[in-house]
Order: structure tokens, then C-alpha cells, then sequence
């Protein structure tokens, strides 16, 4: 059993898409551990995406984080982290797979919908900066 952290980004957010967004995980043996919905601070964009900080898309990927409340979850299941990422689909929507939560919902690669843990120690260091141990009891 794995866990991952999992973000519906503001745009998802806004197009009131949550549940449906919701619906993927649950639907592929993914339930929701760990559940809340928040506004992201500069501070808090920016060290969630430190990995980032020299890219040339950084200070635009803070903006966009910050522009309107997320949905932060720990889902749980088998192969979690790998099974997250394939339902997610690529970074850029227009090259993600039909049937993924990006081709269906994302409009372009800075306002792509969902963030997913990348490996099982990214995952633990994320659900870390969000969940208490009280909220993933
Ligand atoms: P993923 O979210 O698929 O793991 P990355 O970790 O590479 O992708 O990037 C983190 C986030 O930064 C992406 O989800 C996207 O919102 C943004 N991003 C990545 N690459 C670009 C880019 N070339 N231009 C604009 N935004 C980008
Ligand atoms: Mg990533």
C-alpha cells in the first residue's frame, strides 16, 4: 500500500470539477486518505515548488498556485504514486492521453489541473508539508 500526494489546482478548482477530478481516483482503487481544501501563500507555493526555483517558469507557476484555492488529498492504494501519475497523464495536456484528468480538464501546461507526487520519497515529503499526523489518522 502507497501513499501520494495529490493537488487540484486552482483552475480544476474553479471550473467546479473537484468531484469529478475526485471521482478518477476513487473509481481506479484510489481512496482518499486525507482531504482539505486551501489557499496557497507565495510562501507556501513557492517552497512546495523549490525543486523549481531555478526554472524559467517558477515565478509564474507561484502566481498561478496562488491565484485561488486548491484541493490538497493523500490518496492510498496499490502502486499509488505510479497509478496517480498515469490517471493524471502528461504535464502538458495536449500531449496527454485521452481519458486522462489533464486531457479532460486542463487548458494548457501552466494551468494543467492536478499535481501528483513524482516518486514514493517526494510523495512522503509532500503529504509531510500539508497533512498533521492527526489528519492522516
Ligand atoms: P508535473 O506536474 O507533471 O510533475 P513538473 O514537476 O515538471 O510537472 O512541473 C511542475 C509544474 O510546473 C507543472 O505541473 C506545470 O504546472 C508547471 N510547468 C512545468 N513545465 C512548464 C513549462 N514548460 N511552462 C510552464 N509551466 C510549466
Ligand atoms: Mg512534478
Amino acid at each position: 500500500m502507497e501513499q501520494t500526494l495529490s493537488i487540484i489546482k486552482p483552475d480544476a478548482a474553479a471550473k467546479n470539477v473537484i468531484g469529478k477530478i475526485i471521482d478518477r481516483f476513487e473509481s481506479n482503487n484510489l481512496k482518499i486518505a486525507a482531504i482539505k481544501k486551501l489557499k496557497l501563500s507565495e510562501e507556501d507555493a513557492g517552497k512546495f515548488y523549490a525543486v523549481h526555483k531555478e526554472r524559467p517558469f517558477f515565478k509564474d507557476l507561484v502566481k498561478f498556485m496562488t491565484s485561488g484555492a486548491v484541493v490538497v488529498m493523500v490518496l492510498e492504494g496499490e502502486n499509488a504514486v505510479a497509478k496517480n501519475r498515469e490517471l493524471m497523464g502528461a504535464t502538458n495536456p495536449k500531449e496527454a492521453k485521452k481519458g486522462t484528468i489533464r486531457a479532460d480538464f486542463a487548458e494548457s501546461i501552466d494551468a494543467n489541473a492536478v499535481h501528483g507526487s513524482d516518486s514514493l520519497e517526494n510523495a512522503a515529503i509532500e503529504i509531510a508539508f500539508f497533512f498533521s499526523k492527526r489528519e492522516l489518522a
